[in-house]
């Protein structure tokens, strides 16, 4: 679904992405991890477009309804895998978005001044492929209320739909942009450290959305600092040390991996 190839950023002498490569495959939860500023936000903006890469490629899977409204993007075939990559290295953040990558970011981002449901309203409403879509498939207002009431459910949310977003609790707060997140029309997800901060009740909500979403199908690439929280539900784990990745496998692979303990205790 998602390939990164030799990427670099350098940020004047420091090198927070210094070669980076992995690969995210279709309908897996894969995990980031890797001690503070080994360079896991950095990979997300730069897949993201938020930051321009210095070196590398990132690629990502064509998803039908998303990719085939770009036709000018570069294509490569990688034959041994049978799927289409477009690549999407230091395109425009709306144009990576609108191709159905959707995500969360470590500080939050909500508008405080208006209530739960509201900021909900604007993740359905805010891309910028609405009046393509609403003209071939009209998003009816109630249509929108009514997956935003579910969605609220899911998570036991819905008795703040009306509340504003600045009296939530912070574990509510991190809830509602994780549910931002998925209701934004996407094929992939990318969360960065979705857990972090939150009780551990809450922990755990987080842990079962996350293992929901797979079984309705979907990729996530995670950022998280919990090794148990990301050990407990990814499938692959991709370790980062200064910009690099040091090692890749399961998480019982990782969990023994002398390297890995090595980075972690060095912190
Ligand atoms: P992580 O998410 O793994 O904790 P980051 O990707 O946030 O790490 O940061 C990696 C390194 O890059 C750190 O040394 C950080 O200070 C530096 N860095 C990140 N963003 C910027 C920026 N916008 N300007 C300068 N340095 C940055
Ligand atoms: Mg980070």
């Amino acid at each position: 679904m998602l390939k990164i190839t030799n990427l670099k950023k350098y940020f004047g002498g420091v090198k927070a992405v210094d070669g980076c490569d992995f690969e995210v495959k279709k309908n897996t939860i894969t995990a980031l991890i890797g001690p503070n500023g080994s360079g896991k936000s950095t990979v997300f903006n730069l897949v993201s477009g938020i930051l321009k890469a210095d070196k590398g490629s990132i690629y990502f899977t064509k998803t039908l309804g998303f990719a085939s409204k770009h036709k000018n993007t570069k294509t490569q075939k990688h034959s041994a895998e049978k799927q289409e990559f477009v690549e999407i290295t230091n395109l425009p953040p709306e144009k990576i978005s609108n191709l159905g990558i959707s995500r969360l970011f470590q500080q939050s981002r909500l508008f405080n001044n208006l209530t739960v449901k509201d900021n909900l309203l604007l993740a359905i409403g805010n891309e910028d492929m609405k009046f393509f879509r609403s003209v071939f498939k009209p998003i009816s207002t109630g249509d929108k209320n009514k997956k935003i009431k579910e969605m609220l459910k899911a998570v036991e949310l819905e008795k703040i739909a009306n509340k504003l977003t600045r009296d939530l609790s912070y574990g509510q707060k991190r809830l509602l942009e994780i549910i931002r997140a998925i209701l934004n029309p996407h094929s992939f997800l990318m969360l960065d450290e979705p857990a972090a901060g939150v009780n551990p009740a809450l922990r755990k909500k987080i842990a079962e959305i996350l293992l929901k979403l797979k079984s309705r199908g979907e990729t996530v690439l995670l950022i998280e600092h919990d090794m148990n929280f990301t050990l407990s539900i990814a499938d692959k784990v991709v370790v980062m040390e200064k910009g690099r990745v040091i090692a890749q496998g399961s998480p019982d692979e990782i969990r023994n991996n002398p390297e890995v303990l090595e980075a972690y205790l060095g912190e």
